[in-house]
């Protein structure tokens, strides 16, 4: 077995739910350094709300340094009705946002896989659903939801006007469709570009540069251009037609979260966002179930943690480099769903019902 050098692992369970699920991923982590010879150091930080209780502010300067410094940064969720009076810069979701800027996180990789035992959850039927295993690739740092100008401001006859601007450089949508197209090579080798240059000159830049960059250095891949509306459509008529899509962050959005629900539950989709490799060949990253805070389940023992550890699973493939620990561990969730485990979420008639920490332990079982 390998000993790894140490890597460092940054735990923010944050708020709701957040501290029960990433507290079955510290479990599968102290397995792997007892039982996989790995030595990951790990430590575990308040972010978001819990942040706000303790120290007046969603991320102090200390826990945001200790994630640049990390391998990996693992996040629960943050939020809760407690702090959804305070003004917006202070809320617990500015940790969240702070992170992704300050550590130039610009590539979001959101799975969409619809697991073959829990195929009666998604609502669309289970020919066209099961086996789904795609992955969005969305821009994460530019487009509408940063450009300039923007604002609201007053006009004539007491109307307003709300004003955003949706622009892309050549070097952004390079690099994004770099990530899409270096993961296509680990999987089907096949990348649908979602844009709308039919209606939009950003969109028209979008297909031009990612066709580019394909003819140049991607030659093997097989990319297809799709108007973004009609792939929202094509995912509901037949998503098994796509590997990785990827899209713009305002379609991306839109598109993982529609590709989320073909799955079913909220309670088994991981995220990993991607900055810049730096020059000692480090990739910034967080990695978060797709999920929030879920108060309404809060510290009943009953959220669902899959999501949570498949986002370590990610952490292992993408930054940790260890792809085999990876296979293992997703291995070891699709076993204990075939032996009929499920929390509340995706309970279903037949099936036997446990707990957030039930859960954790069959998965570390399985990893046996
Ligand atoms: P949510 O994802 O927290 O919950 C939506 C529904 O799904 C709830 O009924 C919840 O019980 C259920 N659910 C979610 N995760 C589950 C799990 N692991 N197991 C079982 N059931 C699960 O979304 P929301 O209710 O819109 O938001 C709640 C709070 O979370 C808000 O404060 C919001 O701002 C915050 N939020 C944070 C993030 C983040 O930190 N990345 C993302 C989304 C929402």
């Amino acid at each position: 077995m390998n000993k790894t050098k140490s890597r460092k692992i940054l735990l923010l369970p944050g708020d709701g739910i957040g501290p029960e699920v990433v507290r079955e991923v510290k479990k599968i982590i102290e397995w792997f350094n007892k039982n996989k010879s790995l030595d990951f150091s790990f430590e575990e930080e308040l972010i978001g709300g819990a942040s706000i209780d303790a120290n007046k502010i969603p991320i102090t300067d200390e826990v945001f340094y200790k994630s640049l410094e990390s391998d990996a940064v693992i996040l629960g969720a943050c939020g809760g009705p407690k702090w959804d009076n305070l003004e917006f810069s202070k809320r617990p979701e500015r940790a969240l946002l702070k992170l992704r800027k300050e550590l130039k996180l610009f590539a979001n990789l959101r799975p969409a896989i619809c697991f073959k035992q829990l195929v009666d959850s998604s609502s669309l039927k289970p020919e066209i659903v099961s086996g789904l295993d795609i992955m969005i690739v969305r821009e994460l740092t530019g487009g509408i939801y940063f450009g300039e100008p923007r604002g609201i401001e007053p006009i004539e006859n007491n109307e307003r006007r709300g004003i955003n601007t949706h622009s892309y450089t050549t070097g952004e949508i390079q690099r994004i469709a770099r990530v899409a197209f270096d993961l296509a090579k680990k999987r089907k080798n096949k990348v649908t570009s979602c844009e709308k240059s039919n209606v939009m000159e950003a969109g028209v830049l979008w297909r031009e540069e990612v066709q580019a960059l394909k003819d140049k250095e991607y030659k093997k891949v097989e990319l297809n251009h799709m108007l973004a509306d009609n792939c929202a459509m094509q995912l509901l008529r037949n998503p098994k037609q796509f590997d990785i899509i990827l899209a713009d962050n305002l379609f991306g959005d839109m598109l993982s979260d529609e590709a989320a629900m073909l799955t079913g539950s909220l309670g088994l989709l991981p995220s990993a966002s991607l900055g810049l490799r730096d020059k000692k060949g480090k990739i910034r990253s967080l990695y978060e179930p797709v999920h929030g805070s879920a108060p309404d389940i809060a510290g009943k023992n009953v959220a669902n943690p899959i999501a949570t550890i498949l986002s370590l699973s990610m952490a292992l493939r993408y930054s940790l480099d260890l792809p085999k620990e990876a296979d293992l561990l997703d291995a070891s969730v699709q076993t204990v769903l075939d032996d009929g485990l499920r929390t509340k979420d995706i309970m279903s008639v037949g099936k036997k019902e446990v707990t957030t920490t039930d859960m954790g332990d069959a998965i570390i079982s399985k990893l046996k």
